[in-house]
């Protein structure tokens, strides 16, 4: 049985003493909950902070972004190496926020997921096609895209540290949640193009989560599809008890 993931992404929201706010109400929240795997994607400054807040707590911190250098001469960016000493398990991947605003292809997240794994680093490997490429019938061919090329060349050994994410465009920030058909639909794509890649075992293993206006009033059904193993959660991820709710999606 793969193990649900529910994670906040919380974008460019929260100062370091709100952040810290919320780890510190959360943690007391969440901790009941023990079958399910809880991580905060959270902006670079807040990590160090609330990855020492979350310590000793089931909550786990994740960076949003990395570059696939070590270090270097690259203005504004952060290496792998330096999320996992703020404490980060985690790192997000390829979002299409960023694939749409800051230049992010399937290569660079091939890279960046690559690095981030070998410094020991959970990816969390965003797709999902856009509200146009939807309505022209695309979605299998975007959705392959992004997977087969944002994961190529990884061995057995590095996909045990993949999650996937699948987050229509048309669905995030929107209030349209994809339904739970649409989702299990396009996690089934994900899922046997996963066996066509790397065989039916990692397939299986693999966890894909849904993103997209996921909210305390629909995570129940989301997740009661059986390729959908998790949420990736924005706007619903920012306030404690909300957040809470959607860990404790099966009660
Ligand atoms: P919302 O939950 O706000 O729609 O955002 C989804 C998302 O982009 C998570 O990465």
């Amino acid at each position: 049985m793969r193990r649900p993931f529910i994670c906040g992404n919380w974008k460019m929201y929260k100062t370091v003493s709100e952040a810290l706010a919320f780890i510190n109400e959360a943690k007391g929240l969440v901790a009941d909950a023990k079958d399910v795997d809880i991580g905060i994607g959270a902006p670079a400054t807040t990590l160090k902070s609330i990855a020492d807040a979350a310590k000793g707590s089931n909550i786990m911190i994740g960076g949003e972004n990395c570059h696939w250098e070590k270090e270097g001469a690259f203005t504004g960016e952060i290496a792998p190496g330096m999320l996992v000493e703020a404490g980060c398990d985690f790192v997000i991947i390829g979002h299409s926020e960023r694939r749409q605003y800051f230049g992010e292809t399937n290569e660079t997240c091939n890279k960046k997921a690559k690095a981030a794994i070998a410094a020991g680093l959970t990816v969390i490997l965003c797709c999902g096609e856009t509200l146009e490429e939807r309505e022209a019938g695309k979605t299998t061919a975007v959705v392959t895209d992004h997977v087969k090329n944002g994961l190529a060349g990884f061995s057995p050994e590095e996909m045990k540290k993949i999650v996937i994410a699948y987050e229509p465009v048309w669905a995030i920030g929107t209030g349209k949640t994809a339904t739970p058909d649409q989702a299990q639909e396009v996690h089934a794509v994900i899922r046997n193009l996963l066996v066509e890649m790397f065989g039916k075992d990692i397939a299986e293993a693999t966890r894909i989560q849904y993103g997209g206006s996921v909210k305390p009033e629909n995570v129940k059904e989301i997740m009661s599809k059986p390729d959908v193993d998790g949420a990736l959660v924005g706007g619903a991820s920012l306030k404690a008890d909300s957040f809470a709710q959607l860990v404790h999606f099966n009660k």
